[in-house]
């Protein structure tokens, strides 16, 4: 099954990934960094534009 990952070190706040899909991000209110909200099903196109979207790369997938 296929994870997404994101890495709270890397993340700096800016707050794309739940804009592009918030099903799956939210942002930390204690820390200003993205997290996980859900992990998806599947990886849906707004999933994938989130990650895409990420301007340091803080989010990838793994495979579990
Ligand atoms: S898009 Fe990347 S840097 Fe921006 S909030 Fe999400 S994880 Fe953090």
């Amino acid at each position: 099954m296929t994870k997404v990952v994101l890495d709270q070190n890397k993340c700096i706040g800016c707050n794309t990934c739940p804009l592009l899909d918030p099903e799956v991000f939210e942002m930390d209110t204690s820390t200003y960094k993205a997290k996980i909200k859900k992990q998806p099903d599947t990886i849906s196109d707004a999933t994938q534009s989130a990650i895409s979207s990420c301007p340091v790369g803080a989010i990838s997938t793994s495979e579990e």
